[in-house]
């Protein structure tokens, strides 16, 4: 028995059933769930995607294939009491491509398919309207050509826009018969002339042609692309639906259209769609006519819309999510074309979940998988006025860093930012790249903006960290320092200029845009009272279901007593990283530091760490109390020391500039002053240059600056136990945990763990305090992965730095691959950017290895990430695979973690299947009845 390639559906029945999409792909399992239930849905039969593997592979539609497919065809005559090609009564189809999983690049829908010069007079004699019948070929020669033959649509559209000229008419609807005749005859040479054969007139071939097409595109660019990005097997090949057609273009009491079952904006339980009368779906798609709102149906064909609404709310009940639907009105009767789960916005995402839930029609489990964890970040982030931004184009598109819209005046340097921000201005930073020296301008200003850089660039990891918007790598900027202006794709602006981004999409408007805080936000911070969000209720429940599903930990990367704060208020668990380095910027910090980085002496060190210690224990002290006795991670110093330090080119500039505009030598006082200032500005030249690096990431940082200069780990190690002590004395509790960089070998370990245990002990038995407290690495080096089991001995933590680890894995620099990685993803050498989401094969083979091997030498080894991936919903599934303890994300990641980790448990179980067991059942009580002589229904 030959396998079977093609099943039929139609009629309150159908050959295939809706646990089949891997066979018919997700229209055709859909066709055939509404087939079964007795809803209206035109006959057709759907053929297999493995005809199209078989297409694939043998360049072909093997014989067999279309042997069934002849059946089924005759089949579907027979059911329609219609005949292909007929010169009285044709059947005409639909072709339209259908995977399992709705993709870009695929096949457009070809409609009218088996029209031709005998057929058209078939279709004129039996609708009895001549024009209905030559308006449907030129629509069929149109598409068919551009889909199927793949010519431009340009010259057709000329055709018809000389055609609507000369008979001085608006639209094509308006044409008649004979001059709709003209334009068939005029569409017919440009397809003989540009493909050097006619049009094909057998409908047979012209079957044949559309369904080779459908295979076809399963391997476009476009499809292929996608399919990488979002794992999908180039293997599973697409399903191609052939429908006999019916027509919302018969007249005024036919109508065709698009609906959603709620409102995918907003979430609100309203029906909610479009339809055109009198057309075919192609014109709803294209905007030629603009369509009007389906609440309006009810007026206008109220049994219609009566069922239609019938039958979608049965089938969102059904399917348990909202429900995107096409449909078509023939002469008053409805017929269903296609249903399928609508695409919505993030609140629209949360609101209906949880709606569903208090409706009854899914459980809690289903609602948390049913999210996508980085759409929560739309409920958090300031978001443009969608009036106001439709006034404007976009400038130019960088990388959508850290997601948000923002709306300032244009600044190139921190201190004008910081100037501005004290004015009371909103501004926004424009850097060409930026360092930890732009902190304080990061800091006051609205948003951010880079030329260079990528998603783990300082930029794009702070602005997450701070919440704020930032665009990077947005190569089209030219920024002249000088005259402090922007060049943008050819338009200048300048100094304080308005200028709007948004880094959810990374897109750079030259406008005042007005922007909006979101609710969410609104109400964690205070400002809004709970009662009065809906959409924060919302938020709030999911991710208590997410709470009681997840294993792994979600703690914060927070670096101020406002970060952890706001890390709090949105579920975090404990700081799973403070990066210090960010606490040493700033107008009263920046000095001490340089101080302490220029010292010649250990006790000229020494002076300079005492200033900056009661600055480091109020910092810490902020984090313990924010964090109220849930684990605060202390990192400490890890950036290379230049990091600090005046930029030298600047430096020999100032010099210069001394030098040639002020007298420095004589006995003068000035002379002796200016003498001296140019003295130490020197001094600071020199150190400056032989602190200077060719590779400073791999340099001297991390724990082999603080090995060497072991005072710097000793200052923040007292601040750190001071800060503790003080707090127990007041009844607050403390779970403190410090955490080396950089380490590579046990030995650094060790030797930095001698020196942490040592303040921790003096520190202690000054104030009298006992401290419990753990010492922990970071996992951010190959070797250190490799040699876990060795850096266990001395660690009772260890936490994944992923940017680290991806980059010395790679050998990528993160802050320069922003230049090709682009391109690497999208020749399809590297899935996705691994500074993004894991790199399973190589970062997380070593991230398995360091697991399996800290874990065997020390039990009970407490293991966490706090790389930028500890925000990104697929590595946190990889987490919890691997088994973690914990992740750790900026604030405003971590309910993104929260209900990445739970649905994590949740496909560990399995859930989606239950789903398939719970269905409601569908059955749907008229039986349809169709256009035409139906006959042989197997119902
Ligand atoms: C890391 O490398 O992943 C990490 C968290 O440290 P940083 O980004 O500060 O180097
Ligand atoms: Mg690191």
């Amino acid at each position: 028995m030959p396998r079977k390639y093609v099943y039929s559906f139609g009629e309150g029945a159908a050959e295939g059933r809706d646990d089949m999409k891997d066979l018919l792909g997700g229209k055709g399992a859909a066709l055939a769930e509404m087939c079964n239930a007795g809803i209206p849905v035109p006959p057709g039969f759907t053929i297999t995607t493995h005809a199209c593997t078989l297409h694939r592979d043998l360049g072909t539609v093997p014989a067999e294939v279309s042997r069934q497919i002849d059946e089924h065809l005759a089949l579907l005559e027979e059911r329609m009491g219609r005949k292909f090609g007929d010169a009285n009564e044709p059947l005409l189809v639909s072709v339209r491509s259908g995977a399992k999983v709705s993709m870009p690049g695929m096949m457009d829908t070809v409609l009218n398919l088996g029209l031709n010069p005998k057929s058209v007079q078939g279709l004129a004699k039996s609708s009895g309207d001549p024009r209905f019948a030559y308006d449907a070929y030129r629509r069929f020669i149109m598409m068919y050509s551009n889909v199927v033959l793949g010519l431009d649509r340009a010259p057709f559209e000329a055709v018809l826009t000389t055609a609507r000229r000369k008979a001085r008419r608006q639209s094509d609807s308006q044409l008649d018969a004979k001059q709709l005749e003209k334009i068939i005859a005029a569409f017919e040479k440009i397809v003989r002339d540009q493909t050097g054969k006619p049009f094909p007139r057998d409908p047979h071939a012209q079957l044949r042609g559309a369904i080779e097409a459908v295979f076809g595109s399963w391997d476009t660019e476009r499809a292929k692309h996608y399919r990488k990005l979002h794992d999908i097997s180039d293997a599973l090949g697409t399903a191609c639906n052939v429908q006999a057609m019916v027509f919302g273009n018969r007249g005024d009491r036919s109508a065709t259209g698009v609906g959603f079952t709620r409102n995918p904006a907003t979430g609100e339980r309203e029906f909610y769609g479009e339809f055109l009368q009198n057309a075919q779906g192609e014109d709803v798609v294209a905007g030629i006519r603009t369509p009007l709102l389906l609440a309006e149906l009810e007026s206008i064909l109220p049994e219609a819309y009566a069922e239609l609404q019938d039958i979608t709310l049965r089938l969102e009940r059904h399917y348990g999510d909202m429900q995107d639907f096409e449909f078509t009105i023939e002469e008053g009767k409805l017929f269903m074309l296609q249903t399928r789960a609508g695409k919505r916005t993030g609140i629209a995402a949360v609101r209906v979940a949880t709606d569903m839930v208090d409706e009854g029609l899914i459980t809690r489990e289903e609602a948390v998988i049913r999210v996508e964890p980085v759409q929560l970040l739309q409920l958090l982030h300031p978001v443009f006025d969608p009036a106001d931004r439709a006034k404007y184009e976009v400038a130019a598109r960088g990388i959508n860093a850290s997601p948000g819209a923002a709306c300032g005046q244009l600044v190139f340097t921190p201190e004008d930012a910081v100037t501005e921000a004290e004015a009371g201005n909103k501004v926004v930073l424009v850097r060409h790249e930026t360092s930890p020296d732009d902190i304080h301008g990061m800091h006051a200003a609205v948003g951010l903006v880079t030329v260079t850089g990528g998603m783990t660039s300082h930029a794009a990891v702070v602005g997450r960290q701070m919440g704020k918007p930032a665009v990077v790598g947005c190569e089209a900027l030219r920024i002249d320092t000088a005259r402090e202006r922007l060049q943008i794709n050819g338009q200048t602006i300048g100094r304080g200029d308005w200028l709007s981004i948004d880094g959810t999409t990374g897109e750079v408007i030259l406008a005042q845009v007005a922007t909006m805080p979101s609710e969410v936000v609104q109400v964690v911070t205070g400002k809004l009272h709970p009662s009065k969000s809906t959409i924060f209720a919302a938020f709030e429940r999911l991710l208590d279901w997410a709470d009681l599903t997840r294993r792994l930990r979600v703690r914060a990367n927070a670096d101020t007593g406002a970060d952890a704060q706001m890390a709090l208020a949105l579920g975090a668990e404990g700081i799973g990283l403070a990066r210090t380095e960010h606490m040493f910027f700033g107008a009263d910090r920046m000095p001490k530091m340089q101080q302490m980085i220029l010292a010649r002496t250990e006790p000229e060190r020494r002076k300079a760490l005492k200033k900056l210690l009661p600055l480091q224990r109020r910092d810490f002290l902020a984090l313990f109390k924010a964090m109220n006795g849930l684990p605060v991670t202390i990192r400490t110093l890890d950036p290379p020391l230049h990091e600090f330090l005046p930029n030298p080119t600047e430096l020999k500039v100032e010099i210069e500039v001394l030098k040639a505009t002020t007298k420095t030598t004589g006995k003068g006082k000035q002379a002796k002053a200016a003498a001296a200032e140019l003295e130490a500005l020197e001094s600071v030249y020199e150190r400056v240059l032989s602190l200077s690096e060719i590779n400073p990431m791999l340099g001297w940082r991390g724990c082999r600056l603080t090995i060497l200069v072991p005072e710097i780990i000793e200052m923040q190690a007292q601040a750190l136990f001071e800060a503790a002590a003080k707090c127990i004395a007041t009844g607050v509790p403390v779970d403190p945990e410090i955490m080396i960089p950089l380490v590579g070998d046990a030995g650094e370990l060790a030797l930095q763990r001698e020196v942490v245990q040592r303040v921790a002990g003096e520190v202690m038995r000054k104030r009298g305090i006992h401290i419990t407290y753990k010492i922990g690495t970071m996992i951010e080096l190959p070797r250190a992965a490799l040699t876990a089991d060795a850096i266990a001995e001395h660690a009772e933590f260890f936490s994944f730095g992923t940017n680290d680890l991806t980059q010395t894995t790679f050998g990528f620099s993160r802050d320069d691959a922003g230049k090709f990685l682009g391109h690497y993803v999208d020749q399809g050498i590297l899935p996705r950017n691994p500074f993004v989401s894991i790199d399973r094969e190589g970062v997380g083979e070593l991230m398995r290895i360091a697991v399996g091997k800290g874990r065997t030498a020390r039990q009970g080894v407490k293991i966490g990430i706090c790389g930028e991936h500890g925000g990104d919903p697929q590595s946190v599934g990889f987490c919890h695979d691997l088994g973690l303890d914990y992740v750790s994300c900026s604030p405003y990641r971590i309910p993104v973690a929260r209900l990445a980790a739970a649905q994590a448990v949740l496909h560990e179980r399995g859930v989606e299947e239950l789903r398939t067991r719970a269905r409601k059942n569908l059955r749907y009580k008229t039986p349809p009845t169709y256009h035409g002589t139906a006959r042989g229904s197997t119902d």
